[in-house]
C-alpha cells in the first residue's frame, strides 16, 4: 500500500513533496512539525504571508448562507472588490474589471478581449496577439500559444495558434514584426513587465517599452500587461509596469490579489476599451467573481493597505538584494542576479531542479524558473512581511545549498 502522498499529483513517479498542513508568517508547516521557510510565497502568490485569521474569517463569513448567483448579477463582495480596485489600486482611467478564477483565465480572457475589441471597432481581420520570447502566460491553449516557454509548449504544438513572437528586449524587432505581419491583422501585444517564470526577472530597457507603447498606440494594438506575478505590490510599486514608460490598455492580475487564500484573477481595461465592448456579449466563466473569493480578496487588500505592505516591499527589497549580492554575486554557480522589490531571479550554471530539491531538503522553498535563453534559474520572492532575520536565514541557506554544487 503506497503512501497517499505518492499517488498525488496525478502522474505516477512524481517527486514526493512534503504535505503542507498550514503556515504562519513566512513559514510553511509540513507534517511532523517541520517548518519550511517560504522563499517564494508558494508560487509567488503569498504576498501577505500565511495563517492570516482575518482572511479566514472573511471567507468564512461570506460562506455562511451563501448562494450562487451568475457573474452578471452584483453581490455585495463583488461590488466591494470591484470598487476597491478601481478606487485604490488600478491606474486612473481603468474603471472596469472582469473577474476570473486565476492567472491563466485572466490572460486567456485578455486574448478574447483584444479580439472582441477589434471586432467591435469594425476590424474583423485583426486576431493576432504578439507575444515575447521567453514568456509565460498560463496553461490554457491560448496562453500557451501566445507565450514562449518551450517546456510548456512541448507536445502541444499542433493545438497552438501561430501567434507572432518577438525577443523580450529588442525594440527594432517590435517595429519590424508589426510591419511584416501587417498591423491590420494585429489585435494586441501581451507582455510581462518583468518576465517571471520563463525568464527569472528579465527586465527590458525603458527605450524598449517606449517603442512598444508607441507602436501599439500608432496602430491601435491593445497593449496588455500580464501582472499576474508582478502585480499587487510584488516589485515595490502597485504594479510592475509602473517602473517603466508603459501605458497599458489592459491590466491582467491574479496570484497576489487572492494572496494564495482564494482563487481569483482580474482583468481591468481602460474605459475606452471597455466602452467599445459594451455590446459584445463578453462571456464570463461560471465562477467569475465568486462571492467568497471576492470576500477573501477584499480581506487581502485590507491587509496590504493597513500594513502598508507595498511600501514595505520597496523598503525591504533592497535589503534582500544587498544580501543576495553580497553572498552570491561571485559564486561559481551563479551567472546573474536581477530583479527588484521582492522579486529576484538567480541564473544558475547548474540544474535548477536539483538546486530546488537541495534547498527544500534544507527547509527552504525557492521557485524553479527559466526557458529558452535562460535554461536554469530560481526565483526568490518571499512574502512581503519577511524581516531581516528571515532574509538572513534565506540567503544563508541558499548559499549553503549552492556551495554543495560547486564541485559537481
Ligand atoms: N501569467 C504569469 C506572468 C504567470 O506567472 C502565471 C503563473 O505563474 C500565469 C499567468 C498563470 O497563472 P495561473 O497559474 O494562476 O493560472
Amino acid at each position: 500500500m503506497t503512501d497517499r502522498s505518492t499517488r498525488y499529483a496525478f502522474l505516477p513517479g512524481a517527486p514526493n513533496y512534503p504535505t503542507i498542513v498550514g503556515g504562519d508568517g513566512c513559514f510553511l508547516h509540513a507534517a511532523a512539525g517541520r517548518r519550511i521557510l517560504d522563499g517564494a510565497g508558494g508560487a509567488i502568490v503569498g504576498n501577505i504571508g500565511w495563517g492570516r485569521q482575518e482572511v479566514a474569517d472573511a471567507i468564512s463569513a461570506a460562506a455562511q448562507g451563501a448562494a450562487y448567483s451568475i457573474p452578471l448579477w452584483p453581490t455585495p463582495h463583488r461590488l466591494e472588490l470591484h470598487d476597491r480596485l478601481v478606487d485604490r489600486w488600478l491606474p486612473d482611467g481603468f474603471g472596469h474589471v472582469f473577474f476570473t478564477s486565476g492567472g491563466s483565465e485572466s490572460t486567456d480572457s485578455s486574448l478574447r478581449l483584444a479580439r472582441a475589441y477589434q471586432v467591435a471597432k469594425g476590424r474583423p481581420d485583426r486576431w493576432k496577439v504578439i507575444g515575447r520570447h521567453p514568456s509565460y502566460h498560463g496553461m490554457t491553449l491560448g496562453t500557451i500559444a501566445v507565450a514562449s516557454h518551450s517546456a510548456r509548449q512541448k507536445g502541444f504544438e499542433p493545438l497552438l495558434l501561430p501567434f507572432p513572437k518577438v525577443p523580450w528586449d529588442d525594440p527594432e524587432a517590435v517595429v519590424r514584426i508589426v510591419e511584416q505581419e501587417d498591423p491590420n491583422t494585429i489585435a494586441g501585444f501581451i507582455a510581462e513587465p518583468i518576465t517571471g517564470a520563463a525568464g527569472a526577472c528579465l527586465t527590458a530597457s525603458d527605450d524598449y517599452w517606449q517603442v512598444v507603447t508607441e507602436v501599439c498606440r500608432r496602430h491601435d494594438i491593445l497593449l496588455m500587461v500580464d501582472e499576474v506575478m508582478t502585480g499587487y505590490g510584488r516589485t515595490g510599486l502597485t504594479f510592475g509596469h509602473q517602473h517603466f514608460p508603459i501605458e497599458p490598455d489592459v491590466l491582467i492580475g491574479g496570484k497576489g490579489l487572492g494572496g494564495g487564500y482564494v482563487p481569483i484573477g482580474a482583468v481591468a481595461a481602460r474605459n475606452e476599451v471597455a466602452e467599445a465592448l459594451r455590446n459584445s456579449g463578453f462571456m464570463y466563466f461560471t465562477f467569475s467573481g465568486n462571492d467568497i473569493a471576492c470576500a477573501g480578496a477584499v480581506a487581502v487588500l485590507d491587509i496590504l493597505e493597513r500594513e502598508s505592505l507595498v511600501q514595505r516591499v520597496a523598503q525591504i527589497g533592497p535589503v534582500l538584494e544587498h544580501r543576495l549580492r553580497a553572498e552570491l554575486d561571485e559564486h561559481p554557480v551563479v551567472s546573474d542576479i536581477r530583479g527588484r522589490g521582492l522579486f529576484y531571479g538567480i541564473e544558475l550554471r547548474c540544474d535548477r531542479d536539483a538546486v530546488v530539491s537541495a534547498a527544500l531538503a534544507r527547509d527552504l522553498w525557492i521557485y524553479p524558473a527559466g526557458s529558452g535563453p535562460v535554461p536554469n534559474a530560481v526565483m526568490i520572492a518571499p512574502p512581503f512581511i519577511i524581516d531581516t532575520d528571515e532574509i538572513d536565514q534565506l540567503v544563508r541557506t541558499l548559499r549553503a545549498t549552492l556551495d554543495a554544487f560547486t564541485s559537481a
